[in-house]
């Protein structure tokens, strides 16, 4: 098995914190969440598991790194402008979506001037705020896939991911302005790398009734949202011994 030896220290591969590896809920919280729908659930989710058992997709012979994310609000982000690393099938790519097919695609955060002030000075206690609030948001750059690279307050150009994580915005996908409160408009749901769950996972649901393939769905499903589809294989462990190696 490839492993990444991520938590070394502990002696594992993977952990249960979705926002480090892998999310994970218990058997009773499954009950909890889908009540009446539990076992259609599970069953769904068994199968997905046991037609795909043994395969992993790879690109250019290694293991692809599997992004995935809630919604990317129409356009996926690059693995590149999100963590610096370029891989050839985490290119930003167009993965149309709606609001009436994904839940909160767009929000709002309004902030107080204060709180904005006293949130953006607690990680650049050298952003000038001594003028009016009106003159604080000074030009803000965006990526190519739409999201805030850095916006400049106070003088000071900070990172839409610094932003994401200090307003808990829901993506870098943001616009902010101000109307006496610091309003910002947010669109999607998570980096926007790789696949986005919200709208695959249902859409995979109505390929799978009408086409009885999983597997095809799978790899369309992986397709959508990473870039190039020819970069991606389906490769399969050659025997037991390689699949523990
Ligand atoms: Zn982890």
């Amino acid at each position: 098995m490839v492993t990444g030896s991520k938590h070394a220290d502990k002696n594992a591969d993977v952990c249960t914190d979705p926002a480090c590896c892998q999310a994970w809920i218990s058997d009773a919280e499954m009950h909890k969440n889908w009540g009446d729908d539990y076992a259609a659930n599970l069953d769904k989710i068994t199968a997905a598991v046991t037609d795909t058992d043994g395969e992993y997709l790879v690109s250019g012979g290694t293991p692809i790194l599997a992004a995935f994310h809630s919604s990317s609000g129409g356009t996926t982000e690059s693995s590149a402008d999100v963590w610096g690393t370029d891989l050839p099938y985490l290119v930003s790519v167009s993965s149309p979506e709606t609001e009436a097919e994904v839940p909160n695609f767009k929000t709002t955060m309004t902030a107080a001037p204060i709180d904005f002030r006293d949130t953006v000075l607690s990680a650049h206690p050298e952003a000038d705020f001594t003028g009016a609030a009106n003159t604080w948001i000074g030009g803000m750059t965006k990526d190519d896939s739409g999201r805030v690279k850095t916006v400049t307050l106070g003088g000071v150009a900070v990172t839409g991911e610094e932003m994401r994580t200090l307003f808990s915005l829901r993506s870098t996908e943001f616009d902010l302005v101000y109307n006496g409160n610091f309003v910002f408009s947010v669109t999607g749901n998570g980096h926007g790398v790789g696949m986005g769950v919200a709208i695959s996972v249902p859409r995979s649901s109505r390929i799978i009734r009408s086409q009885s393939s999983i597997r095809r769905t799978r790899v369309a499903a992986a397709s959508t949202a990473s870039a190039s589809r020819e970069n991606l294989r389906v490769s399969k462990y050659s025997s037991a011994a390689e699949a523990v190696s």
